[in-house]
């Protein structure tokens, strides 16, 4: 795995409240599941998680994943967040594991550069049974 983001020091109270927060979650979290953790931290609006959770993803620190509508931490601190970002989210336990893939990234910016299209992100969801999960249910 790689290494997380150590948390920049120029975050604000809130950003640094959810990136800690993304952080100690093995799962994905909605802002619902988020703000509920740090309604005991003071916060109270889900405008405030959302503002937060904005900056973190603008940032590359936090990715959004389109499907679940939730979020998880970056877990690649060289993270190409302008690149390809690949998710493989397990459907048993709910691990989601964050990967780059350069082949996959090249084939499709060639594709962009054929096609004449403006990538502004690219996201990839992988779904199915992590390798752990289908230890067990051998
Ligand atoms: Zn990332
Ligand atoms: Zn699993």
């Amino acid at each position: 795995m790689a290494e997380p983001h150590d948390a920049p020091r120029d975050l604000t109270r809130n950003q640094g409240l959810v990136l800690g927060t993304l952080n100690r979650s093995s799962a994905p979290l909605s802002a619902y599941d988020i703000l509920d953790k740090l309604r005991e931290e003071g916060l109270r609006a889900p405008l405030q998680v959302y503002r937060a959770l904005d900056k973190l993803v603008e940032r590359g620190l936090a990715h959004r994943l389109e499907s679940l509508n939730a979020f998880v931490a970056c877990a690649d601190a060289h993270c190409h967040r302008k690149g390809l970002i690949a998710f493989a989210i397990c459907e048993r336990c709910g691990r989601v594991d964050e990967f780059a893939d350069e082949v996959i990234e090249e084939r499709l910016s060639g594709w962009a550069a054929n096609t004449g299209f403006k990538t502004e992100r690219t996201t990839m969801e992988i779904r199915g049974q992590c390798a752990e999960c289908l230890k067990a249910a051998a």
